[in-house]
């Protein structure tokens, strides 16, 4: 992290290094380049002003050298275009310069310039003519740096900047990694008590998944912790009282009658024992099912109406009137899940259900709402209870749900197949008047 933050910056720097070079060199070039044509521009007319080379005797002025060794050359020429002069050339060896478009142009209206580029690799030749008061021409030249000549002797000042930069990005980025990096070092040793403070707002969204995270990583372990304690306890009862009868049925002597309610009690318990078990691996089945795996398309009401008539025997035990109503409804979803969830919800209301009472099963399309509604007249939830009973082992009567075979597994498996069905379960009960269950697929 350290090190890319560093390879960016580092980067970035001698790019934008680079590009102010360049632009600078250019901009300046640009001023520079003004300067020269003023420069020469000034010369000129303070040399035609001198009015030296109007009268000036040529052939002294080329034994006397005396323009011989300054940086500006100078050239006389005739009306015809004939060289009379030049500080740096013979001028007898001169072609004639007439047709010379800065000459030319001073010829015709006084003065002309113009720059090209030098035999020596990198230089440009800057011209200015000026026509004189006697209609010769006097022209200047100077030889300049081109820019890319700048550009290269600007170079290792450049470089020595690069340096400096790199050197200035890995102390940077090392400040800037370890204040970015300290709040999540911070986190990582200790998640839960953590103060705010550090936290920037670009991390707050991070630190909040984290939190989050962590917390349902907590309460799942502790679900699973409160689960496993359950479960045991669960178990333990019908083995204790099936190990307890056992012993007992090795006493001999005991009269016959004892001898069958003990055997009964054990094959009560034993029964009691495997629906439990079965309902714990249905619930951890549950757990680890894919969603949309299996899933087809039937029709709800068949299957109710199937789970229905299996139960009515159930009903017909406890005097309960049992009837379904409803139409054809197409749903998608696994056919022996929601099988499960029919039956342990009309189960469940004919076990709290009194005497003589009944459970109405509907299913039914409601503005596209394809609804399963199972309700009963039986004993109702308390309304503290809603929330809780579908909880794994919650049971508002424990004896009750006991005495009926109930495991306190039935509801927390029917709100497990809703969720892996995309479906909505809904409770509606008056203590003493009945249930409602609603599930919306
Ligand atoms: P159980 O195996 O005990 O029935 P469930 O998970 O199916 O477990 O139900 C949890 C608790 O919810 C039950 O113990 C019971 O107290 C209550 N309950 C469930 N269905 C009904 C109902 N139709 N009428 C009244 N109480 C109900």
């Amino acid at each position: 992290m350290k090190q890319r933050i560093n390879y960016r910056l580092t980067w970035l720097a001698v790019i934008a290094v680079i590009i102010t070079s360049i632009s600078v060199t250019f901009a300046y070039y640009s001023f520079f380049e003004e300067q020269v044509h003023e420069d020469m521009r000034v010369t000129a007319k303070i040399l035609k002003d001198t009015e030296y080379f109007d009268t000036a005797n040529y052939q002294e002025l080329e034994e006397k050298n005396t323009l011989e060794n300054v940086s500006l050359r100078v050239t006389l020429i005739d009306v015809d275009g004939t060289v009379l002069y030049d500080n740096v050339s013979d001028a007898k060896t001169m072609e004639n310069h007439k047709n010379r478009p800065e000459v030319k142009s001073a010829f015709e209206k006084g003065n002309g310039d113009i720059v090209r580029t030098s035999d020596t690799v990198g230089k440009n030749n800057y011209y200015y003519a000026i026509k004189l008061d006697n209609g010769m021409v006097l022209r200047i030249s100077r030889q300049v740096d081109a820019v890319l000549m700048v550009f290269v002797k600007a170079l290792p000042l450049v470089f020595i900047i690069i340096v400096f930069i790199i050197q200035a990005c890995v102390i940077i980025s090392h400040l800037l990694a370890k204040r970015l990096m300290a709040p999540i070092e911070k986190l990582a040793l200790n998640i839960e008590e953590y103060s705010d403070e550090y936290i920037y707002p670009e991390l707050e969204p991070f630190i909040r998944t984290i939190r989050k995270q962590h917390a349902d990583i907590l309460s799942a372990a502790k679900a699973r912790q409160d689960f496993t304690a359950n479960v045991s306890h669960e178990l333990k009862t019908p083995l204790t009282a099936i190990t307890g009868y056992a012993q007992l049925l090795h006493n001999h002597e005991m009269p016959v009658e004892q001898q069958d309610h003990f055997a009964t009690e054990i094959e009560k318990n034993s029964d009691r024992l495997l629906v439990l078990i079965e309902d714990i691996i249905r619930l951890s089945e549950l757990d680890d099912a894919d969603s949309e795996e299996g899933f087809e398309e039937f029709d709800l009401f068949a299957l109710a109406k199937d789970g229905i008539n299996a139960l009515e025997i159930n009903a017909q035990k406890k005097n309960i009137l049992l009837s379904i109503e409803g139409e054809s409804t197409i749903i998608r979803g696994r056919q022996d899940l929601i099988r499960e969830l029919i039956d342990n919800l009309v189960q469940n209301a004919i076990r709290y259900n009194s005497e003589g009472g009944h459970v109405w099963v509907q299913v039914k399309n409601v503005n596209n709402r394809k609804l399963l509604i199972v309700k009963d007249d039986g004993i109702g939830i308390p309304v503290d209870d809603k929330e809780r009973v579908f909880e794994r082992f919650y049971r508002v009567d424990k004896s009750r749900s006991k005495a009926t075979g109930g495991t306190g597994l039935g509801l927390a498996i029917v709100k497990h197949i809703a969720e892996i069905h995309d479906a909505r379960i809904s409770l509606d009960s008056t203590l003493g008047a009945g249930t409602t269950f609603t599930i919306e697929f």
